[in-house]
């Protein structure tokens, strides 16, 4: 049915004005004031609500084996929670252990989505290990459409890298134009402060921060960038926590290094105190990379309005308290991550544009366009302009609530976030014009999602 979203305040990543938006079959056909609506058109009236093209969340984990367990999310919850936040599209990290067979685990890890999702969906394929017959896989994912990849300079022995792979890699993105996303921290320097720590009988939460100081991040971000300048390939920093890592990759972009910088949710609103929490508490606020001193969130806020951070995801990954008990004992077998799929959005919203210095264009640019962009997903996704896809969020600011592990959709009995206030939420969601959600309820349809096939080359960085 054709969908006529009428007299709403469009923002996009540099615009913001009213007009109405005409919808038929998966695309925007029209744009601008006092619209038709012919016979058998859903009108849907946007008056004192804001519309954003559909966000995308760059960073997600929805299937996850890892230390010995699995994230609990599977494509039904993930995609409905993602929908509810207003996040049309997300990038799920397709993550091997070293010793698995790539095209393997990427047939895996795209068979778990396929005909399940509710919302768009793409990968980011991660290289845990470089050898011809790997190579040779690579290339056939990426002639697939999964154009970027992911390697971790930490999780030595698992998921990480050394550094004539990582070199092997660089060469092979840059042969193919494709972007090459990096966990960046030392895992020689986690591994030794891991051990010397636990010898000493500091076992507890709070000493996971410690076990991979600010330092070990930033001489990871120095030297992703070092190789990406010997390469010439393109990177994307994920994650980046702390004021001396953000300066690193800042340092490489000035001297000309084509070099992204993704933040995620919980560093600009949560601090390393949370893991010193009593108890279970501590535990759900185990990340990699960690929890950071306080003074660090100004920092990350700044750099957001300024562009210096050019996009803002989640690094969703949900492991519940019982799975969190695994490293009660000893902070090193604590599952590493924390749900935030569903709520990047509404508290990106609440603490940057309503509460905070975030213009809002620069909210839609970080949180939506930016990724577009830098992952070839644009301007089908990240947009609102005629022939884009019909990925729309209509947005209610005038909504008060709160964040709970009651109400959420992300398959976890915990929020990180719980209690916390929010200033408004998604009214409607749409997905290539199908409404998902409605009245900020999920109404949509499991298996509307799709795959989306990227090209390389993929827009390099600093090019937004
Ligand atoms: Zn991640």
């Amino acid at each position: 049915m054709p969908l006529l979203i009428r007299n709403g305040e469009i923002v996009t990543s540099t615009d913001r004005y009213v007009a109405d938006i005409f919808i038929a079959d998966e695309t925007v056909t029209a744009i601008g004031p006092s619209l038709p609506a012919p016979g058998g058109t859903e009108v849907i009236d946007a008056t004192g609500k804001l519309v954003f093209p559909g966000f995308i969340d760059p960073h997600v984990h929805i299937h996850l084996p890892f230390m010995g367990t699995f994230a609990k999310d599977d494509y039904r919850t993930a995609s409905t929670a993602a929908l509810v936040g207003g996040t049309t599209t997300l990038i799920e990290m397709c993550c091997p252990s070293r010793g698995e067979d790539a095209m393997e685990q990427y047939r895996i890890w795209k068979a778990k989505a396929a005909g399940l999702s509710a919302c768009d969906y793409t990968f980011h394929m991660a290289v845990t290990r470089y050898d011809a017959a790997t190579e040779a896989q690579l290339r056939e994912i990426v002639a697939d459409g999964t154009a970027s990849f992911k390697i971790f300079l930490s999780y030595k022995n698992f998921f990480g890298v050394d550094d004539g792979e990582m070199y092997q890699t660089l060469k092979l993105a840059r042969e193919l134009g494709v972007i090459v996303t990096a966990h960046c921290e030392n895992a020689e320097l986690v591994s030794r402060l891991q051990q010397e720590l636990i010898a000493a009988g500091k076992t507890g939460p709070e000493w996971h921060e410690p076990s991979r100081p600010e330092v070990v991040e930033a001489e990871g971000t120095t030297r992703f960038a070092t190789f990406l300048e010997t390469t010439g390939a393109t990177g994307y920093v994920v994650h980046l926590s702390c004021e001396p890592a953000l300066q690193a990759a800042l340092a490489a972009r000035a001297r000309g290094v084509k070099i992204a910088v993704e933040s995620v949710l919980p560093h600009f609103l949560l601090d390393k105190t949370y893991a010193a929490r009593e108890g279970v508490e501590g535990l759900k606020y185990v990340m990699s990379p960690p929890l950071r001193e306080k003074r660090n969130q100004a920092v990350l806020w700044a750099a957001l309005e300024a562009g210096e951070i050019d996009t803002v995801g989640t690094d969703h990954c949900p492991f519940d308290l019982e799975q969190k008990l695994l490293g009660k004992d000893a902070f090193t077998l604590i599952p590493n991550g924390i749900p935030g799929l569903e709520d990047r959005v509404n508290l990106m919203y609440t603490y940057g544009v309503s509460r905070g210095g975030l213009s809002l264009n620069r909210f839609v640019d970080a949180l939506s366009t930016r990724a577009a962009k830098l992952f070839g997903l644009y301007p089908r996704k990240g947009e609102i302009a005629v022939g884009s896809d019909a990925d729309l969020v209509v947005y209610d600011p005038a909504y008060r609530g709160a964040i709970s592990a009651k109400t959420q959709h992300m398959n976890c009995d915990y929020s990180g976030f719980e209690g916390v206030a929010i200033d408004g939420r998604p009214d409607v969601v749409t997905v290539r014009g199908r409404v998902q959600v409605r009245g900020g309820a999920f109404v949509g349809e499991y298996g509307h999602g799709e795959f989306l096939r990227r090209k390389p080359p993929v827009e390099g960085a600093n090019a937004g």
